[in-house]
């Protein structure tokens, strides 16, 4: 039996805490925040509990699947055809069926086609090696042209990617159209998911387990360092002081470890500092109409700097009519001047988004406003990403790592942190022990 600490209490950091209690491992969990969670940790909404950023879940999720139904939780999942909207050019267009396709007036039909074509291919992908180390600028360009590229792909990849647009890894960029792809009833339904309560609940009832396996969560409580005596790590420093552990396994953004561990040997920081990551501002209005019929709404207009609109109650109706939640992401690096927008005039330029593409909307539908910001909250993956990412195990004996870029190739989700929250649990139980 090892004693180890877990930095972080996002669903990787209670997923590693649940699988080494379950080894006969003792646990502590350490939280910089005052709950857990992390990116998928909630909020008081002006008396609705909700995440402070969208959550679905798709049909293709079977870790969390199979967690749901250890916690006996799988009947909190529910399904809802979805719809998706595409605003291009000053005009919402149905988006996401074969149909809607067709009736898309900015693409030939023979662009449509091969558009169609290269979603069904990318459908179909089982081994994502090869595409590794394409550009997915190139890779999509190649299967749909330059028109189609542009119409479809280039404002997205712009607002969500900044400098990085052109440097994108196609594997990454393609696990994200087959995740979406497969989370259908059929050719015409999407059908994506969502917990009833929200990630909340199989958070709460993650953290209740560990707890009950005699495990321990420390919130409000940031490690600043992980102490060493110059062979191995010995543990964690907090304001309260030092406290011995066997090993130590870091499910923060990868981002903080080169200043949080400083007996990694430097070669090895360097290639964590190499690994960029950008922030998120995520508003999010309460309204008393909906905006629009869809839950997802991809965005391609020079006035609007937000990549799309994420009407939320189109996937969880919540509460029902009269309480309607929409989440409207501002990816950007922190060299974007909007950054330094207070939180106030993201919420104002959103709500003047609003008319545009509503144009019914009015102002008094305003129930309450919301801004919140993560500062690593979108690994980016340029091609060759692969070789890039440095091994959990890391070079200093006893301390252990991943986050959201260990997902790799595949996109953000509650569902790969719980995925490598498990691999990393039997990586750290294997080497963590002094003995
Ligand atoms: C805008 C947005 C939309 C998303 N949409 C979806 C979606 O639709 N579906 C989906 O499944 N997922 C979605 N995600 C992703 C999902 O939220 C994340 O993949 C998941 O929460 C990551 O969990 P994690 O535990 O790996 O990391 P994190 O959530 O990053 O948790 C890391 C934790 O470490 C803590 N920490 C950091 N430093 C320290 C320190 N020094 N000491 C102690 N603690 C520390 C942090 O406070 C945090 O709680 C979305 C995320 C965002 C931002």
């Amino acid at each position: 039996m090892s004693t180890f600490a877990i930095i972080g209490s996002g669903p990787m950091g209670l997923m590693t805490a649940l699988e080494l209690l379950k080894q006969g491992h003792q646990v502590d969990v350490y939280e910089r925040d005052d709950r857990i969670g992390g990116m998928s940790a909630d909020f008081d909404f002006d008396g609705l509990r909700i995440e402070r950023y969208y959550h679905f879940i798709c049909k293709t999720d079977y870790p969390l699947f199979k967690l749901l139904d250890e916690l006996k939780l799988s009947d909190r999942l529910h399904w809802t055809d979805t719809k998706m909207g595409y605003y291009y050019q000053g005009k919402l267009h149905k988006w996401g069926t074969p149909f809607a396709l067709l009736g898309f007036p900015h693409l030939g039909l023979i662009d449509k086609v091969r558009y169609a074509l290269h979603v069904m291919h990318t459908k179909g992908i089982k081994d994502w090696t090869a595409l590794d180390k394409e550009n997915a600028r190139d890779w999509i360009t190649r299967w749909i042209g330059p028109k189609a590229y542009k119409v479809m792909w280039e404002k997205a990849f712009a607002l969500k990617f900044f400098e990085f647009q052109n440097d994108l890894s196609a594997s990454w960029i393609g696990t994200r159209i087959k995740r979406v792809a497969l989370s259908r009833r059929n050719l015409f339904n999407e059908s994506m998911g969502y917990l009833e309560g929200g990630s909340a609940v199989l958070l709460e009832k993650m953290a209740a387990e560990v707890r009950r396996r005699g495990g321990r969560i420390l919130l409000a409580q940031p490690i600043d360092q992980v102490t060493s005596d110059g062979t191995r790590a010995t543990g964690v420093r907090t304001s309260a002081g030092d406290q011995p552990y066997d090993g130590v396994v870091s499910t923060a953004p990868i981002q903080y470890v080169p200043a949080m561990v400083p007996a990694l040997p430097e070669a090895f920081s360097r290639q964590v500092a190499a690994i960029e990551n950008i922030p998120v501002a995520c508003v999010i209005l309460k309204l008393s109409q909906p905006v629009s019929e869809n839950f997802w709404m991809n965005i391609s207009d020079e006035r609007i700097s937000i990549p799309g609109l994420i009407e939320y109650s189109n996937l969880n109706p919540g509460k029902g009519p009269g309480e309607h939640i929409v989440y409207a992401p501002y990816y950007m690096p922190k060299t974007h001047p909007k950054w330094q927008w207070s939180n106030q005039q993201l919420i104002d330029e959103v709500i003047s988004y609003l008319p545009m593409i509503n144009p019914a909307f009015k102002p008094e539908w305003i129930r309450a406003t919301h801004c919140h910001r993560y500062e690593y909250a979108q690994t980016i993956c340029p091609p060759g990403f692969q070789d890039m990412l440095p091994s959990m195990k890391t070079p200093l004996p006893g301390f252990f790592m991943a986050d959201t870029a260990y997902y790799y190739p595949e996109d953000r989700s509650i569902n790969e942190s719980i995925d490598v929250g498990a691999k990393l649990a039997a990586v750290a139980a294997s080497q963590g022990s002094r003995a």
